[in-house]
């Protein structure tokens, strides 16, 4: 099954509105898509509104987001796959995240007009519009006007870690966006484990306490990542008995980056976090409905 469980649309700080991104993965031969904005769901009620009105597209869309948080002085994101997009938790979560993005991006604006970049704070507001404000609308802004050659470099210099520009002390804890996800009915999946560049110790550290929280997979396929680094993460996903998602992290098409449903396939030992969903959907199907069961002699 083709399976892409991590991407951005215009909601965060992807290139591609929701029906853009849906109809590509459609092309691509998408079968089952998260779309995991950071922190909102406006991008999948899009799609979802979207895919209901193609009637031919054999896509399921699973409800996702993919939350922000702080671990022992790391920005560490969380995937919240399958979770109830109006629960109580979900709606408290996405309001203190989106409270913390507004607040952080002033501070951001601040420490980057220190350095001498007027009008940051508007020019990353007016880039973002309704998305997310992030680092990236940031980014844009710098290069936009000249002040980077490229977003990656702005990254480089000013927002990346240990940069000016990259404020973290905004966001809740590891195990609190974990709980936010497990009351919200959803599987908590660490995203792109090798993003971090933790030592091999600290990464088990990490997934320790992650999966103390309430968390279930890791993420083993992240985008284009090499095969040590996966077979690294099969080894950490079994010893916990974790499960294993599979996600491009698609932002925008762009050379060498994963394209959507582009990423390599799990390896053979990991059990596939989406098995909770397709393998009902496929009992449901080869299974006749209950009421024309034969009744039992
Ligand atoms: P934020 O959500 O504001 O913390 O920004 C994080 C986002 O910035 C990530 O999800 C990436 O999409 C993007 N990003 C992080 N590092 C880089 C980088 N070095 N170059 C380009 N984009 C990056
Ligand atoms: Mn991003
Ligand atoms: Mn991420
Ligand atoms: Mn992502």
């Amino acid at each position: 099954m083709r399976v892409d469980l991590h991407c951005h649309t215009t909601a965060s700080d992807g290139a591609l509105t929701p029906p853009d991104l849906c109809g590509r993965a459609l092309a691509r031969g998408v079968e089952l898509l998260a779309i995991t904005d950071h922190d909102t769901v406006e991008g999948f009620r899009a799609a979802s509104r979207w895919l209901q009105q193609q009637p031919e597209a054999a896509m399921t869309l699973l409800p996702a987001v993919e939350y922000s948080s702080l671990w022992s002085g790391v920005n560490v994101h969380v995937v919240g796959l399958g979770i109830d997009i109006d629960s109580e938790a979900s709606q408290v979560a996405m309001a203190f995240l989106q409270d913390a993005r507004g607040e952080r991006a002033k501070v951001i604006a601040q420490r980057l007009e220190k350095l001498g970049f007027a009008g940051v704070y508007d020019g990353a507001c007016e880039l973002a519009g309704e998305a997310q404000i992030g680092r990236p609308h940031f980014a844009r802004f710098l290069q936009q006007n000249g002040h980077v050659g490229s977003v990656d470099e702005a990254f480089d210099r000013y927002l990346g870690a240990g940069k000016p520009g990259d404020v973290k002390l905004l966001w809740p804890s590891l195990q609190q966006v974990v709980q936010w996800v497990v009351a919200a009915g959803g599987v908590a999946v660490l995203a792109h484990p090798l993003k971090y560049k933790l030592t091999g110790s600290k990464l088990r550290r990490l997934v320790t306490e992650f999966a103390a929280a309430g968390g279930r997979a890791l993420e083993v396929i992240s985008g284009n990542q090499t095969a040590d680094g996966t077979a690294q993460l099969a080894r950490i996903c079994t010893d916990f008995g974790l499960e294993a998602s599979r996600g491009s992290d698609f932002h925008a098409p762009a050379p060498y980056a994963c394209d959507l449903g582009g990423c390599a396939p799990l390896p053979s030992a990991c059990r596939p976090v989406w098995q909770r969903w397709t393998v009902i959907d496929e009992l449901s199907r080869s299974e006749p409905p209950i009421n024309e069961q034969p009744a039992a002699i």
